[in-house]
């Protein structure tokens, strides 16, 4: 589907979700917070946003929502994850929590809280495979992607470490673009499955 058609999910258990239905509005995209098997059957693209990646997938569970979403993206449904949203998606954790299995949507192995507990959180102007100016990123408790599998293309990085990558159907994030007023990268995801 595209144009007016398109409708994009934003998953809306836990999190950051409300600034990534606000980014969409001021772009113009009908955005539907997704909470139910119902609401996912409504959508044609997905976002999973930062928040605590633990609290969403048990959340994920308790809603009866891991299994329906996972066939979503096993069939190629777009999807977008940010800071936790991606830890939520990958196909191995470090440092995360002995019970906390991923979605395995794309092949990456993620750390949590990477930067180290003292750098919270930090703003940084990064370049973007892809995008002609920098982007303002907000980092909070993020995660890095400390390797990517044969089939994932690495868009950004700090300090050498990898923040920004994806494939034909995923992006995912470590830190928040929801946050900053641009559009940018919410724009690469909605070009996603086109
Ligand atoms: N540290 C959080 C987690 O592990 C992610 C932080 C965020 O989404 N801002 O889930």
């Amino acid at each position: 589907m595209a144009g007016s058609d398109l409708h994009v999910g934003v998953l809306a258990l836990q999190g950051a979700f409300e600034s990534h239905l606000k980014i969409f509005k001021t772009m113009g995209i009908k955005a539907l917070p997704v909470r139910s098997t119902q609401d996912l059957d409504r959508i044609d693209k997905i976002v999973i946003p930062g928040g605590e990646s633990t609290a969403i997938q048990m959340l994920l569970e308790s809603n009866s929502l891991r299994q329906p979403l996972r066939e979503r993206l096993s069939n190629g449904m777009p999807v977008f994850g940010t800071c936790a949203g991606m830890i939520v998606l990958s196909k191995v954790i470090l440092d995360g929590r002995d019970d906390q299995s991923p979605l395995n949507a794309i092949d990456i192995v993620v750390r949590r809280n990477a930067f180290g507990r003292q750098i919270d959180s930090f703003e940084s102007s990064i370049d973007v495979k892809g995008l002609s100016e920098p982007f303002p990123a907000i980092f909070i408790r993020a995660p890095i992607v400390e390797s990517v599998g044969d089939n994932v293309d690495v868009y950004a990085k700090v300090d050498d470490q990898i923040v920004l990558c994806g494939n034909a159907s995923t992006l995912v994030a470590s830190f928040h673009p929801e946050l900053s007023s641009d559009t940018r990268i919410h724009e690469m995801f909605l070009s996603l499955g086109k």
